[in-house]
């Protein structure tokens, strides 16, 4: 039997690289050299949320899962990870060696693992008991199950202490009840990590508990949402009396507020991962757009197109700085509000602009190539300002942390405005 405790002398990087290209070589297929993009040739999508229906979803989700199987038996499915749950305890730098190679290959979407192993995996593995661990880490590693994060409810979203759905003891388990909203591929997923009231004598942030909670269990029923976009990629979630055994619970009783903040401290993290600096790569398709639209000589689209290039580029660098903060080790800090607010900036501004120059045709769908298709971007933003934190509460992340502004009040702090408010609408 293998040791799955003691560590083998880590490769070096060169070392790595080879395996990583053996593993790749042999199992996927080489990108072919990217092209140039040339306005009306390839795919015009530019969709902030992915449209699609769900045989495509089943059908994509099973090739993601056979893959991420596949890497993991080749011992390439949770590189930083510990041993005894199948990582190889190997650095974030032969983590990076591991994405810049596999980016060359042609290989299934993964973003079916985004919330569970980019938020919820790195929480289970923070305050999970030694069962949970045991039971959940290999599995989400290696693509058997799919997680989701079951914290938003209809009212609450910033302000997440408020939540009101309860779990209460029963034995050595639990039993849950309540609503949960905006629940990201509910749909597909195995297990959910839920953050439930357990006491409510006791101020908001500290009467609440993490689980770990089977999405086939009786009494929890998902009710996809639809997306004005057209597709479903959202859910409600309904908990009637679900039980949930107490090895499932994350860390101490009442002290969910600080499995919840692990949880969004790497949600930060993710999303600025994937932001790539606020669409700098949709730029090239708007250049392009310009030229193909007879603009290039109009002195105030020109003007607007550097505003947005440099808009980019500037959230490019920020970008690249907080994300090699944390590849360094430190933790994700404020940097990542900045990334988050900057990237869904940007996208602003590119629907504005491509609103302008298309007219109509963003909206009446004219067969053309490359107009209507961006209507998915410009329907797709608003999600962007709200998800993972809204723009709003980043600024005032970016106002408390970096610039050193006074605290926001906070809705539960008394403000003479808010009692002149009161005042107002009880004369
Ligand atoms: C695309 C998408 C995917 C999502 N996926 C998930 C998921 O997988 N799991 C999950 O649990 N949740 C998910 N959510 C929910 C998301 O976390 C919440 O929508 C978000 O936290 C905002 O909460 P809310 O919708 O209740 O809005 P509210 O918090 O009610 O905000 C309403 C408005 O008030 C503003 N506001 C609120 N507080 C302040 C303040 N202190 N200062 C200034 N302005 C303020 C907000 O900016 C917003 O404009 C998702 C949401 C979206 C859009």
């Amino acid at each position: 039997m293998s040791d799955t405790t003691t560590p083998t002398a880590a490769p070096s990087i060169e070392e790595f690289q080879a395996e990583v290209t053996a593993f790749l070589d042999a199992n996927a297929t080489r990108k072919e050299a990217e092209k140039k993009f040339v306005w009306g040739e390839g795919s015009d999508k530019v969709a902030m949320f992915e449209e699609r229906d769900r045989d495509t979803e089943t059908e994509m989700l099973a090739k993601a899962c056979e893959w991420r199987a596949k890497r993991f038996d080749a011992g390439l499915g949770w590189i930083t990870g510990p041993l005894e749950f199948g990582g190889r305890m190997l650095t974030s730098a032969h983590q990076r060696a591991y994405d810049a190679l596999e980016s060359k290959y042609a290989v299934p979407n993964q973003s079916f693992f985004t919330i569970g192993l980019g938020m919820v995996a790195p929480t289970i593995l923070a305050h999970g008991s030694d069962a949970a661990k045991e039971r959940y880490l290999k599995a989400m590693y290696r693509g058997d199950i799919v997680g989701c994060q079951l914290f938003s409810e209809p009212g609450a979203g910033s302000d997440l202490a408020s939540l009101q759905t309860k779990a209460e003891r029963d034995g050595d388990e639990w039993v849950i009840t309540g609503q949960k909203v905006w629940t990201t591929g509910a749909h597909f997923s195995d297990l959910g990590e839920i953050i439930a009231r357990t006491d409510p004598e006791q101020p908001k942030h500290r009467g609440l508990t993490g689980f770990i909670v089977d999405m086939h269990a009786p009494g929890v029923e998902v009710r996809p949402l639809r997306q004005m976009t057209g597709g479903a990629s959202f859910n409600e979630v309904f908990f009637n009396e679900v039980r949930v055994r107490d090895d499932h619970r994350l860390g101490d009783v009442n002290n969910g507020w600080m499995v919840a903040l692990t949880t969004l401290m790497n949600e930060r993290a993710a999303i600025g991962a994937g932001g790539g600096g606020g669409g700098a790569n949709l730029l090239t398709r708007i250049i392009e757009m310009v030229k193909a639209f007879g603009l290039s000589d109009d002195p105030l689209v020109r003007q607007r197109l550097a505003d947005l290039i440099i808009h980019a580029r500037v959230a490019g660098y920020n970008n690249q700085r907080a994300m090699d903060k944390i590849r360094s080790g430190q933790l994700p800090g404020p940097e990542m509000s900045m990334a988050k607010l900057a990237g869904t900036q940007n996208s602003l501004r590119m629907g504005a602009f491509v609103s302008q120059v298309l007219g109509a045709k963003l909206v009446a769908d004219s067969g053309e190539w490359g107009t209507y298709a961006w209507s998915q971007l410009v329907l797709g933003t608003p999600g962007g300002r709200i998800a993972g934190g809204s723009d709003e509460v980043m600024r005032n992340i970016v106002g408390e942390r970096v610039l050193g502004l006074p605290k926001d009040p906070g809705i539960d702090t008394t403000s003479p405005f808010r009692e002149l408010k009161v005042g107002t609408q009880k004369g």
